[in-house]
């Protein structure tokens, strides 16, 4: 029988460790991976920070987290076993001596545990630490160790592609490509990693799945939430950074790579570079046919009037960044030749949902005369990865009763009715780490390819203000051109329908 993933002793330090991503997931993450006895038999957490306060009020501060974002609340028994795992120290990335300190209670606790343990370097701070940290965890020898020591990088990766390689190339100074983890936590998501599965576990879809049988593709990506109080950050990043760059562009990957030879992790990404260098690249005068950005107006979200993106603090009132974006990718490659793949992102939707639509061409030929075929549609599969989180196929059935007439009908497979106790994406990606796994991490060709696929429209974009921001009202489904970007070829957004009729087959 094949044994369950467990980390080997492993000292987790979180630069950031006061932080909401520490707080919101990463602590939360670990506790849940304790209770599942997925951690170490030894292990320790220590959180990074410039504020003041002692070990137990950093541990009271982490309970007060468990309870508010943790899928499975602190209960008193294994909360106590855990508390002591947990450590503050208190530090500021830009001192060296915050470094010798580090090194010399990371020493002491190895020598408590009588081996040299695995160490996981989480950076969940601003990208401008990036620097300051790996250069002096090098120079500290923290992270000496190729095989144990491994470092875990948020998004944003870069700016663009130029950013991008420069970044590569200085934490390449201090980090292997193989101690290197780039997190992007839509791989983490059940949903997404459930794409390769339904892919190639199945006989069934492979041999449709291309340009002979599918007609279209859609990615949707799509948040209720305005910028919240991270106006400052989005200032600088916008839609087409911060969601298609990484996100969109990673599930796409998923939908559209070669079947790979195995589960090794080189081999998945080499894949799914293969997809992002396939994607054509637009010329300049190319993107306002391919390319559509929306900034949102206010509006109302179910009942409640909210501001316009440029209402919103620490954002200009001329605000140019975009809070949508639409894009219609093509892949040149045999599988996808002319194969439209659109992919939107926004926020302030009319609705919270990730979804891919995979539509398929029409029947080729009309058996079923007139009014029989009054309802006949292409076979269309939707996979929702969030937050309904379920994969349904559209086919078309006899309609009960003596004419013989037909009627869409679908057939369902939903997670939640399959596991009451499916994993965060964090928790996925943190044993991942621990365990060595870069499977569902980015490699350094990946996120500049990725960049590289939008450098155009970025710039374009960039280059020209757009004249009629704001452009959709909060609680839309995004600005008209969208809607025009693909109606060029015929098609409609798929809008997630079903959300009201959550069925429990499985
Ligand atoms: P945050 O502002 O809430 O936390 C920043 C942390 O950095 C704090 O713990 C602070 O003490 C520490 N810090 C700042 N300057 C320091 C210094 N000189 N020395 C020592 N510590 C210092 O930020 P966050 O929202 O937790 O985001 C962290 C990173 O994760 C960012 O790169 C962000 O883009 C990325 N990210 C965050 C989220 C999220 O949901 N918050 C999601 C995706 C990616």
């Amino acid at each position: 029988m094949k044994s369950e993933k467990k980390a080997a002793p492993t000292i987790v330090v979180i630069f950031g460790g006061t932080g909401d991503l520490a707080h919101r997931k990463l602590l939360p993450a670990f506790y849940n991976l304790y209770l599942d006895n997925r951690m170490g038999d030894d292990f320790a957490i220590f959180g990074l920070g410039r504020s003041e306060m002692d070990d137990e009020e950093f541990r009271d501060l982490t309970f007060k987290s468990l309870q508010e974002f943790s899928r499975r609340k602190p209960e008193e028994e294994p909360w106590e076993a855990f508390n002591p795992t947990i450590n503050y120290f208190q530090s500021d990335i830009n001192d060296e001596k915050s470094y010798t300190e580090l090194c010399k209670k990371i020493e002491e606790l190895e020598k408590d545990w009588g081996l040299r343990a695995n160490r996981l370097f989480y950076l969940s701070v601003s990208p401008k630490f990036i620097e300051p940290i790996t250069v002096s965890l090098k120079h500290h020898g923290l992270a000496s160790d190729e095989d144990k020591d491994r470092l875990i990088i948020e998004k944003p990766f870069g700016y663009d592609k130029e950013s991008a390689i420069e970044l590569n190339k200085l934490i390449n100074n201090s980090f292997k490509e193989s101690q290197i983890f780039r997190i992007d936590h839509f791989l983490g998501k059940e949903t997404v990693q459930n794409i390769l599965a339904f892919r190639f576990g199945n006989a069934l879809f492979e041999p449709l799945w291309n340009r002979n049988y599918i007609d279209y593709v859609q990615i949707t990506v799509a948040e209720q939430v305005g910028v919240e109080d991270r106006g400052g950050y989005y200032e600088s990043s916008g839609a087409l950074r911060d969601m298609i760059q990484n996100h969109l562009l990673q599930i796409l990957c998923m939908v559209a790579m070669e079947a790979p030879t195995s589960l090794n992790a080189e081999e998945i990404r080499d894949r799914k570079v293969d997809v992002l260098r396939a994607i054509r690249r637009l010329k300049p005068e190319e993107v306002n046919r391919n390319a559509v950005r929306g900034q949102y107006a206010e509006g109302w979200m179910e009942g409640q009037k909210v501001p316009g993106y440029r209402e919103e603090k620490e954002v200009s009132e001329t605000s140019n960044t975009e809070t949508f974006a639409a894009i219609k990718f093509y892949l040149d490659n045999w599988r996808w030749q002319n194969v439209p793949f659109y992919l939107r992102t926004g926020k302030r939707m009319q609705e919270k949902t990730s979804s891919v639509t995979i539509q398929f061409k029409p029947v080729p030929h009309a058996t079923f005369p007139g009014e029989a075929s009054d309802n006949l549609m292409p076979n269309k599969l939707t996979i929702n990865l969030q937050p309904q989180m379920d994969i349904r196929l559209r086919f078309m059935v006899k309609r009960p009763g003596l004419e013989m007439n037909l009627n869409p009908a679908e057939m369902v497979f939903n997670f939640d009715s399959c596991s009451s106790n499916t994993p965060e994406a964090y928790e996925t990606l943190l044993l991942d780490a621990m365990l060595g796994d870069t499977t569902l991490f980015m490699r350094s060709d990946q996120v500049e390819e990725a960049w590289d696929a939008i450098a155009t429209v970025l710039e374009s974009w960039e280059q020209r203000e757009s004249i009629n921001f704001p452009n959709y009202q909060a609680g839309s489904w995004g600005p008209e051109n969208a809607e025009a970007l693909i109606a060029q070829n015929g098609h409609v957004w798929s809008m997630n329908i079903h959300k009201s009729e959550k069925k429990k087959e499985c």
